[in-house]
């Protein structure tokens, strides 16, 4: 419960099959929140209806007055212009591409209050800046590690993201340059090897090759049962075709790491997203090639942390977008 008269902001976390909203007060508690699935439509901003009505919804049963909600903010998939409050591109949900949600989204609320947008991976760096693993630094680099890999920099307490809105796409820095071909259309980005399908491939390619492992009866005939999730526990047990995989991804994951500790020198570096949970079997390759390779930077290889607000981050961020923008 929100203390009485105490002033909250709306955060959603709008994804293509689900969609979350919370109601975060300044310092970063939540009061409550809901979850629903995302209702889709070719042609019809369905979702921003439901994530409206569930807004509603949400401050009716949490006795919120009008007074108290300093506003909305909104956590997009995908690319956004934040000050003209257009979804630019919403690779999940197509039928958002090019809607003004902070428009559309201000006129289905009930409550009079301004409207943010945000797209979620600065969303979940901002979250873990105020208030997650990176409360007490002021510049840090975030990766998120899941089906694909994104990111974000905050730099003297404010997450950037460029005049192109592209700063902080991180699972697009190039660590492999003869690599697998990314769905960016390059080859060998850091997305293409440690996103779930690089991963997942490389366990398959050894699999294929006869080598002995756990992971053959688990995956299923076709390997379609095989997942990060699966080969970072077999390389837990000592398995090795999974020890194998999950060291090259941590070892690409440093390779990047170091990349981004020339660029920008941050505090602190924070992995968070699924893959992210495999614990030591990824962290120690990547804090070996981290030891190994920043040279000039002799970077500290306990400032590399997991995140701290997992699947909440993006929702908290939303919130945080608010924050920042009516109360800091
Ligand atoms: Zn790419």
């Amino acid at each position: 419960m929100a203390r009485t008269g105490e002033q909250v902001a709306v955060g959603v976390d709008l994804g293509g099959t689900t969609f979350s909203v919370g109601l975060v007060t300044a310092d970063g508690t939540l009061v409550a929140d809901d979850s629903y699935d995302t209702p889709r439509s070719p042609d019809e901003p369905l979702a921003l209806s439901a994530v409206a009505a569930a807004i509603g919804g949400l401050i009716e049963k949490s006795t919120i007055k009008a007074d108290q909600l300093l506003g909305v903010g909104l956590g997009i998939p995908g690319p956004v212009d934040p000050e003209a409050g257009i979804i630019k591109q919403a690779p999940n949900l197509h039928e958002l591409d090019g809607v003004n949600a902070v428009e559309l989204l201000s006129k289905e609320l009930e409550a009079d209050c301004p409207v943010f947008i945000g797209n979620d991976a600065f969303c979940a760096t901002l979250a873990e800046l105020r208030w997650g693993a990176g409360r007490d630094v002021e510049n840090l680099v975030m990766f998120t590690l899941g089906t694909g890999v994104g990111g974000g920099i905050a730099l003297d307490n404010e997450v950037r993201r460029g005049p192109r809105q592209i700063m902080g796409e991180v699972g697009h820095i190039i660590v492999r340059p003869d690599g697998p071909r990314c769905g960016c259309g390059n080859h060998g980005c850091l997305e293409a090897i440690v996103g779930r399908d690089g991963i997942v491939n490389r366990a398959i390619r050894l699999l294929e090759q006869g080598r002995a492992s756990a992971l053959a009866e688990r995956a299923g005939p076709r390997h379609e049962k095989l997942s990060p999730k699966m080969i970072a526990e077999a390389a837990a047990e000592g398995d090795e075709v999974a020890l194998e995989v999950m060291t090259e991804t941590g070892h690409y994951l440093g390779i990047a790491l170091c990349n981004v500790i020339v660029t920008a020198d941050p505090d602190l570096i924070l992995l968070g997203g699924g893959i992210s949970k495999a614990g030591e079997v990824l962290f120690e390759p990547i804090r070996r090639t981290v030891r190994h390779r920043s040279m000039i930077s002799g970077y500290d290889v306990s400032r590399i942390v997991p995140a701290e607000l997992g699947n909440d981050a993006g929702m908290y961020g939303a919130a945080a977008l608010v924050i920042d923008a009516v109360v800091r």
